[in-house]
């Protein structure tokens, strides 16, 4: 019920639902129709339409003492998710609003690697990212891989363009009200 209720709010929220196909669950947060509303704005610039169900979790307890997390888990056939798999995100329930703001827009990206299938996990030890598999990387130097690159660069623009109240109409809707 609460999908539901996030889904209609999302609609009065008007930042573009009706154009974006992903299902947003969000759990965890004293504020989640801000995060929504982040989420939702996010996913829009990054062009994530896809029908994915996308699960976006703040924990009080993260494994191996991350801040964030991002993985697809496949789950059982015909359980009424799309492509029978879930974004999970995981985030830092400790984290202060503007790192968690951060966080999200950072875990957003992976997302969109994930749907687009820039990113594919093989298994425990291998990635593959654009075509090339790549040995899992550990602590420091995970932040060497090309996916965090990119979200690393991109994550603040991210969070800048959201502050700044980035034109929320997109050109879509704007010219189907001008004909
Ligand atoms: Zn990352």
């Amino acid at each position: 019920m609460i999908k539901l209720v996030l889904l209609l709010l999302l609609g009065v929220l008007g930042v573009g639902i009706s154009l974006s196909q992903p299902t947003v669950y969000i759990s965890g947060s004293k504020d989640s129709l801000g995060i929504l509303a982040q989420v939702s704005q996010h996913l829009k610039h990054l062009d994530v339409d896809e029908n994915v169900f996308i699960h976006i979790g703040f924990y009080n307890k993260m494994p191996e003492n991350m801040k964030a997390v991002t993985y697809v888990q496949k789950t059982f056939p015909n359980n009424g998710y799309p492509n029978d798999q879930l974004i999970e995100v995981r985030i830092d329930a400790h984290l202060n609003k503007k790192r968690q703001k951060l966080a999200l827009a950072h875990e957003m990206i992976h997302v969109k690697q994930y749907v687009k299938g820039e990113l594919e996990v093989v298994n425990r030890h291998h990635i593959i990212w654009k075509g090339t598999q790549y040995s899992y990387l550990h602590n420091k130097d995970r932040l060497l891989a090309p996916w965090e690159q990119e979200a690393y660069r991109h994550d603040r623009e991210l969070v800048n363009i959201f502050d700044e109240g980035y034109p929320i109409q997109s050109p879509t809707l704007a010219s189907q009200n001008n004909p």
